[in-house]
């Protein structure tokens, strides 16, 4: 079986040698140690030498006159032989002589017993130095275990990677292993003897102060000391480390304190990957900036600082104007790099105490503390506004760019981080609104509009998911035959009081949350249907349906309203998409080859609203257009205004000599019509004839 635990072993049986020329002498002798061991006895002392160096016993019991052999002379060759030289030899005679005595034990002997031989002292004696010998033994046992120990200590603390000093009780270095002389820059030979704070040098990070060593707090304390945190340990060759550790004082078996031991290890490495972790976990990647979480934690400290001091806090949302449009049309390249331009100049104008924050694609955060009064946030608006006025370079191209800014202050319209970055962003897409290019506070009017909104948006949600939004029809009637040949599809929401929702209102919303794909969708295919159950009826009525520029730039907008087209199994010549001025002002490549895709299938296309953009007249011949809808404010003011009869009478020409069909708006009266037809205008829409219809109002008209 495997034995659990190393156990000593036992210790031989001792050996005894007699050696005595007389053998009455021998028979006591063996009769007195015949117990301490294995004896072994020779009467004839001419052996006796090879006898006890094959032996090599413990004890020797020799008699000094053995004839012509002397024990005295025996012994001394005994204690010279090295095989034998520990060997214990005591003298046994008769004689009673101190000059005797004195010889033998001169010659190695250890003690001297006289005949008659008393068994028990001689047992005694024989016991003693059996015992003196194994003392002995066991002494020089323990001091090997013991250097072996240090040796395996030593060998263990060589090895490992923290730094180890160890120190006596007054503080004075010991040992230190290789890391420590590494890390210290001292040798051991320099360092052992030297004070633990001549060897380690340190100072408090951040202060550069002298930093007190753990190990002469451990030694004073009487504990265990924790090293201080944020702790800098100088070399004496120059290099500076972030150590981190503790000491412990060494106590030995009576309690007392008999040195120290300091164990450290370099921490720098790791304390600058903590540092970029946090710098990741903070900063926006592109710019450096601070996020939006290190800017959350900032803000809510401001508004803490300022409430303190009485003081405002204010947050400016800064958002790029266009450049959605800008990123789409130059590449995400040429965009990050505008950012980070954005990023540093709006940098180089603020001032220390605030914190600039990029919390989104194109948009970015001042965070103002301790403001005294609002004309000071005027001015910092301003600031910004005029750092844009230069433009960007990029590439060896020029780029002009511009910002909206959206302010909200705490406590005057907000209480809460929330309601700040909240307000903020109202602030700003009312700026937006307003042109863009300005910057504007959040207020009374703005809090019902932010209320409006988030009913709207509610509302507007809801429609999408139920597949509720109202499709209404308005008739447009062929001037010369006066017959309904085509009808517009206006979109419908209703309020909770059930009062319906202007639909630039809840279109712009759809735009800002995305949702006017969906939107579009759905009203376009509920356009269709209806379109093909009055075709399936023996009614041809072509619909026109109205296409926000964001929904018809979106990826698969082609392929959007063709599916739609298969799905409801409407002719193409029954549709008509209502583009606007706005739509030419994108990207032109790709709205002229979406135009030119929907087209080629039959589809019409109508330039809406026309008259009140910027197309131009280059633009309009190149695409594939069939429609131009002559703006109804231009039909209204006609009468009065000679400038809008004008500009009728000249987008009229323009659409007679492109070769398009003229659609005239608004006409509210016969003498808009008349005007109208005068002009050429081939189509007529407006409340002089319906205003727009509930499809099943629709229906009792055409059907
Ligand atoms: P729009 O495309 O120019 O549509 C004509 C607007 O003029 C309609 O307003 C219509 O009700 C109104 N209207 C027609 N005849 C007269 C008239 O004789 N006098 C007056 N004062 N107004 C007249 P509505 O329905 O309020 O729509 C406003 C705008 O909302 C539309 O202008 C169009 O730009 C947009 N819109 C409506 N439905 C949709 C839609 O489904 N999708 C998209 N993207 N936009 C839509
Ligand atoms: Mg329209
Ligand atoms: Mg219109």
């Amino acid at each position: 079986m495997q034995p659990t635990r190393r156990e000593k072993a036992p210790r031989p049986p001792a050996n005894i040698v007699i050696v005595d020329d007389e053998i009455s002498s021998v028979i006591v002798l063996e009769a007195a140690v015949k117990d301490l061991g294995k004896v072994t006895s020779t009467t004839t002392p001419e052996d006796a030498l090879k006898l006890i160096r094959d032996i090599q016993p413990e004890v020797v019991l020799m008699d000094i006159d053995m004839g012509e052999y002397n024990g005295v002379e025996l012994c001394k060759q005994i204690k010279n032989a090295p095989e034998t030289a520990k060997t214990a030899v005591i003298f046994v005679t008769s004689h009673n002589n101190p000059d005797l005595e004195y010889f033998s034990l001169d010659s190695g002997g250890i003690d001297f017993l006289t005949k008659p031989i008393n068994l028990k002292t001689c047992k005694m004696r024989v016991a003693n130095q059996l015992a003196l010998r194994y003392y002995a033994e066991d002494l020089e046992n323990a001091k090997k275990a013991l250097f072996n120990e240090k040796e395996h200590f030593k060998a263990t603390l060589n090895s490992i990677g923290d730094g180890v000093i160890a120190t006596d009780a007054e503080g004075f270095v010991t040992f230190l292993n290789p890391i420590a002389q590494h890390m210290t820059g001292m040798k051991e030979s320099e360092a052992v003897g030297c004070h633990i704070e001549t060897v380690m040098k340190l100072k408090d990070a951040t202060t550069h102060e002298k930093a007190i060593n753990p190990a002469v707090a451990a030694l004073y304390e009487e504990r265990v000391v924790g090293m201080a945190l944020n702790c800098q340990l100088y070399s004496h060759t120059g290099n500076v480390y972030r150590v981190e550790d503790s000491a412990a004082p060494i106590v030995d078996a009576n309690g007392n304190v008999t040195g120290s031991i300091v164990v450290f290890h370099d921490v720098s490495e790791s304390i600058a990957m903590a540092v970029k972790m946090n710098h990741l976990a903070n900063n926006d990647q592109l710019t450096g900036l601070p996020n939006r979480i290190l800017l959350h934690d900032r803000l809510e400290q401001a508004i803490k600082i300022s409430k303190q001091n009485k003081l405002m806090t204010a947050l400016m949302l800064i958002d790029i104007d266009n450049f959605k449009y800008l990123n789409d049309s130059l590449g995400h390249h040429i965009g990050d790099m505008l950012i980070k331009q954005v990023a540093r100049r709006l940098d180089s104008i603020m001032d220390a105490n605030c914190t600039l924050a990029r919390v989104g694609g194109d948009e970015f955060v001042l965070l103002i503390p301790n403001v005294q009064a609002v004309r000071i946030l005027n001015s910092i608006a301003s600031d910004i506004q005029a750092s844009m006025q230069k433009p960007f370079v990029l590439e060896d191209q020029e780029y002009n760019l511009s910002v909206s800014i959206g302010i909200s202050i705490n406590p005057t319209d907000a209480e809460t981080e929330g309601h700040m970055m909240r307000n903020a962003d109202v602030a700003m897409f009312r700026a937006k609104k307003q042109g863009k290019q300005r910057y504007c506070f959040f207020s009374q009017n703005l809090e019902q509009d932010l209320h409006e909104r988030i009913e709207l948006e509610k509302i507007l949600r809801e429609a999408i998911d139920k597949n509720s939004v109202e499709v209404f029809f308005q008739p447009q009637i062929n001037l010369t035959t006066q017959k309904i040949n085509s009808a517009e599809a206006l979109a419908r929401l209703k309020d909770k009081n059930g009062n319906y929702i202007p639909p630039p209102k809840f279109i712009a919303l759809a735009e800002e949350l995305g949702l006017i794909d969906q939107l579009g969708q759905q009203i376009l295919r509920k356009s269709c249907i209806a379109a093909k159950e009055w075709y399936d009826r023996g009614k041809e009525i072509r619909v026109c349906v109205n296409v926000s520029a964001l929904q018809f730039c979106a990826p698969g907008y082609f392929e959007q309203v063709f599916s739609v087209l298969e799905e409801t199994n409407l002719r193409t010549s029954m549709l008509e998409l209502e583009v606007t001025e706005t739509l030419l002002m994108q990207d032109i490549n790709l709205v002229e080859s979406v135009l030119r895709d929907l087209s080629l299938t039959g589809i019409f296309i109508a330039i809406d609203d026309f008259g009140t953009g910027y197309s131009s007249l280059s633009y309009l011949k190149r695409l594939p257009v069939d429609v131009l809808k002559i703006d109804q404010s231009f039909v209204f003011d006609m009468l009065q205004d000679k400038q809008s009869l004008d500009i009728v009478k000249t987008i009229s020409d323009l659409g007679h000599s492109l070769g398009l069909n003229l659609v005239g708006e608004g006409i509210e009266t016969a003498e808009h019509e008349e005007i109208l037809k005068s002009f050429g205008c081939q189509i007529g829409q407006g409340y002089h004839y319906h205003k727009p219809l509930a499809k099943k109002d629709f229906e009792t008209i055409i059907l």
